[in-house]
C-alpha cells in the first residue's frame, strides 16, 4: 500500500470514528417548530453545568452582603444575589424535569417558561449593582426601575408567545442585555466597565452555542458554561469595584 493510500484510509477511519462519537452524544437537529431532544449525556451535562453553581451563587450573595457598608448596598447585594441564585436554580430544576419527567408535559412547559422568564430578571439583577451603587446622570438614573419594567415586559411576552418566534425572543434578550449598558455614558467613575464589557462579550459568544443544538454535541451545556463564565466575570467586577473598595461613607469615618 502506497503512502497516499495509507493516509487516505486513515482519514476515512478518522471521519467514521468522529461521526460515530458525535452521533452517540448528539441527536439530529429538530425541525422548525419542534424542540431539540438532547441525548442522555447532553441532559446530564445540562443539569450538572448549572447545578454545580447554585452553592457558589449563594456564597457569593452572602459575601457581598457581608461586605456591604450600608442598607442600600445590602439591598443591592440581596437583589443581585437572588437573581444569580434564581438563574442557576431554575435552570437546574428545568433541565432535571426535561430529563427525568418529560412525560409530565404541563409541568415541563411551566418550567420551560420559568427558565426563560428568569433570564430577563437575571439581566435586570446583574445591572442592579451598577445602577444602584454608581453615580448616574439624572436621565440615566431612571434605568434603575426601567430594567425591571423591561423584565416584566419580557415575562408577559413569554407567557403569550412562548417558543413561537424564537428569533424575536433572542432579539429581546439581546436588547435587554445591551440597552441598560447605555447608562455608562453618564458615569463619572468608569472603573470595572472593561470587565462589564468582557462579560457581555462572553454571553454573546455563548449565544452561538445556544443556537447550535444538533450541530455541535453538548451545545446547550457549552452555552451554560459561557453563562457561568460571564456571570463570574461580572461578579468579580461587582465584588472588586463596587463592594471591596471602601465606600464614601467608610472613607469619611476614617
Ligand atoms: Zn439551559
Amino acid at each position: 500500500m502506497s503512502l497516499y493510500q495509507h493516509f487516505h484510509l486513515h482519514l476515512i477511519r478518522t471521519i467514521v470514528t468522529v461521526f460515530f462519537v458525535w452521533s452517540r452524544f448528539m441527536n439530529r437537529r429538530a425541525s422548525a417548530n419542534c424542540r431539540y431532544q438532547p441525548t442522555c449525556y447532553e441532559h446530564a451535562a445540562n443539569c450538572y453545568t448549572h447545578a454545580l453553581l447554585i452553592m457558589p451563587a449563594f456564597v457569593g450573595m452572602a459575601l457581598l452582603y457581608r461586605l456591604s457598608d450600608n442598607r442600600w448596598e445590602r439591598i443591592t447585594a440581596w437583589v443581585y444575589g437572588m437573581g444569580l441564585c434564581a438563574l442557576f436554580l431554575v435552570s437546574t430544576v428545568f433541565h432535571i424535569i426535561t430529563w427525568k419527567k418529560s412525560h409530565m408535559r404541563s409541568v415541563e412547559h411551566c418550567f420551560h417558561m420559568c427558565d426563560r422568564v428568569v433570564i430577563y430578571f437575571f439581566i435586570a439583577a446583574s445591572y442592579t449593582p451598577w445602577l444602584n451603587l454608581r453615580e448616574l446622570g439624572p436621565l440615566a438614573a431612571h434605568m434603575r426601575w426601567f430594567v425591571w419594567l423591561m423584565a416584566a415586559a419580557g415575562t408577559i411576552y413569554v407567557f403569550n408567545y412562548h417558543e413561537k418566534y424564537k428569533l424575536v425572543e433572542l432579539a429581546f434578550y439581546l436588547m435587554m442585555g445591551f440597552f441598560p449598558a447605555s447608562v455608562v455614558t453618564s458615569m463619572s467613575n468608569t472603573e470595572g466597565l472593561h470587565e462589564l464589557a468582557y462579560g457581555g462579550l462572553i454571553y454573546c459568544l455563548g449565544v452561538f452555542f445556544f443556537k447550535s443544538d444538533g450541530i455541535i454535541p453538548f451545545a446547550h451545556a457549552i452555552w451554560h458554561v459561557f453563562v457561568a463564565l460571564a456571570a463570574a466575570v461580572h461578579y468579580y467586577a461587582i465584588w472588586k469595584y463596587l463592594y471591596k473598595a471602601p465606600s464614601a461613607d467608610t472613607l469619611l469615618e476614617l
